[in-house]
């Protein structure tokens, strides 16, 4: 079961599992039968804001295990973030809702099924931002994506022992329709970008799909509590 399945990352992931073989319900605000092409892909619209919505893709299931879940959906709400002293009420509250509560309810709801599956493994899309401070302050969105850390780690050592592993995927710049139109419209903050990260370019969403397949298999099967970072080396140097 995939999260924010329409998005870069979410529909990247996608097609990355389906292709290995594992049946697909991907979810999102909007998705239709044609997102997915022939693949072996259930979609169902969704937001993960409303408990109603969320039951309606656990019936998707229906009835059956569910090996993985990948929380990917999420917001980021560039114009309106900022400093948590200047920014309204209502962005921390919207960023918080997806990002941390909508991802918790989604988490919740489908545990009972996750823990009749064999595959035992849920990962999150956090953020580096989660792991430390942005150049310029997006507080809400960091500190949604640091509560999504935080979250994975708290569930990891409670599932732990029952041989379901919980872990974050923390991306840098990922070119998706997320950051796309800021890039497009400043390319020289794009090239600013791809000169700070030792491995010259922008992330792909392929590049996190492949993170995502290597924690939910078998090859990670002693990883849990773990957030491991896609970003090109970018937050790993003093800037
Ligand atoms: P995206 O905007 O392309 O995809 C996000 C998807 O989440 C969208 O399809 C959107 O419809 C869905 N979504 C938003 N609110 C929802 C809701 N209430 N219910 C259901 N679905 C909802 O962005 P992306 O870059 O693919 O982002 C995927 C994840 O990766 C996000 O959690 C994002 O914060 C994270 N991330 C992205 C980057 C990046 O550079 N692109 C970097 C770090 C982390």
């Amino acid at each position: 079961m995939v999260t924010g399945a329409g998005g870069g990352i979410g529909k990247a992931i996608v097609h990355r599992l389906s292709g290995e073989g594992v049946r697909v319900i991907a979810t999102d605000l909007r998705i239709g039968p044609d997102t997915f092409g022939d693949a072996d892909v259930v979609p169902v619209a969704a937001d993960i804001c409303d408990p109603q919505q969320i039951e309606k893709v656990l019936g998707a299931l229906e009835g059956a295990p569910l090996d993985y879940l990948v929380n990917a959906a999420g917001i980021a709400l560039f114009d309106e973030d900022g400093s948590t002293f200047e920014i309204d009420d209502r962005v921390w509250e919207r960023v918080l809702a997806v990002n941390l509560h909508g991802l918790r309810s989604m988490t919740k709801a489908a545990l009972p099924a996750l823990r009749r599956g064999d595959g035992r493994s849920i990962v999150h899309i956090a953020s580096v931002a989660g792991l430390r401070g942005m150049d310029a302050p997006l507080d809400a969105y960091q500190v949604s994506k640091a509560a999504v850390v935080s979250f994975s780690q708290a569930i990891a050592l409670q599932l732990g022992p029952e041989g379901i592993r919980s872990n974050t995927v923390c991306p840098g710049a990922i070119l998706t329709p997320m950051i796309e139109p800021i890039y497009q419209a400043d390319p020289q903050r794009r090239q600013a970008m791809v000169d700070r990260t030792p491995i010259r370019r922008l992330g792909t969403p392929e590049d996190v799909a492949g993170a995502v397949s290597f924690l939910l298999s078998p090859d990670a099967g002693f990883i849990t509590a773990t957030d491991l970072v896609v970003d090109g080396g970018w937050s790993n140097q003093l800037k």
